[in-house]
Formats: C-alpha cells, structure tokens, sequence
C-alpha cells in the first residue's frame, strides 16, 4: 500500500482532492498527475500516485437507482 505524503510539511495525513474543472482534469490526466490535499496544512500539491481504490462510494446515494424508473 503506497503513501503520499504532503510535499510541505511531509505529514501522511493526504487525501486525494477533487479537480476543478474539465481543463484540469484533462491536463493532469494526460500528465499521469492527481490532486492531493494535505489534512494538516491544507496545502495542495501532486501525485503520481492515485491513492487507494474506493470499492464503494459514500456520496453514491442507492435511492436514485431504485426510483428510476
Ligand atoms: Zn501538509
């Protein structure tokens, strides 16, 4: 299992941030980059690493699927 680890204040507390829009996320994309965002400091850098893999999803909400149709 990989760490990332803030390039500021090299605390291990990061989690993977969203990008902000379609331009950057293309760009960093192409460039094999992702956002991180440290806890601690809040600074923002990135990484090659893409962090761990989400099997399930928090925000998915399992109503929208049962009521559509
Ligand atoms: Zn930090």
């Amino acid at each position: 299992m990989s760490q990332v680890y803030c390039k500021r204040c090299k605390s291990s507390h990061t989690m993977r941030a969203t990008r902000k829009n379609f331009f950057q996320r293309v760009i960093l994309f192409r460039l094999g980059l992702h956002p991180w965002k440290c806890i601690d400091c809040a600074y923002r850098f990135l990484s090659r690493d893409r962090g761990p893999r989400k099997e399930s999803r928090p925000d998915r909400r399992p109503t929208d699927e049962a009521t559509s149709r």
